[in-house]
């Protein structure tokens, strides 16, 4: 509770069940049980992954792929490419914008919004004379714990 490692996915309950409720979605048991797993996975997870533990709790592939989908339609998880992670799923804390910073070594994810946007936008308006509409980032390094496994 309020430790600093549970402010990617796992903080984020109360924040999910009022995403859900605004958007018209209803939170079902396998829902809250596939989000609560979901947001346990501070390295991301892969498809085949929930489908493993989901199927421990009698929930089936369909349901998976159908709440994976609706919690990425509503922001609430994020998709992570990150070289041989190209497949994993990375449930995020809230909607709206956020980026992705994600461990090399072990695939720890945080999230970020300092991106400097707003100036980017501007400057790439002016250079390219484009209608700037959104913009996507993911960053890669290593993470603190490895830095520390690797003195
Ligand atoms: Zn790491
Ligand atoms: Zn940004």
């Amino acid at each position: 509770m309020g430790h600093a490692e549970t402010d990617g996915c796992a903080g984020a309950q109360v924040e999910f069940q009022a995403v859900l409720k605004s958007a018209g979605v209803r939170l079902t048991q396998q829902r809250k049980r596939f989000w609560e797993w979901a947001a346990g996975q501070k390295r991301g997870f892969t498809i085949p992954q929930a489908l493993d533990a989901m199927r421990g709790y009698g929930i089936g592939q369909a349901t998976v792929y159908r709440n994976t989908a609706t919690l990425e339609r509503l922001g609430l998880l994020r998709r992570i490419g990150n070289g041989n992670r190209s497949d994993r799923v990375y449930c995020c804390s809230k909607p709206g914008h956020h980026h992705s910073i994600v461990c090399d070594r072990c695939g720890l994810v945080r999230e970020f919004d300092t991106c400097g946007w707003a100036l980017l936008r501007e400057l790439l308006s002016l250079q390219t004379g484009f209608e700037i509409q959104d913009h996507y980032m993911e960053v890669r390094g290593i993470c603190p714990e490895c830095q520390a496994a690797k003195r």
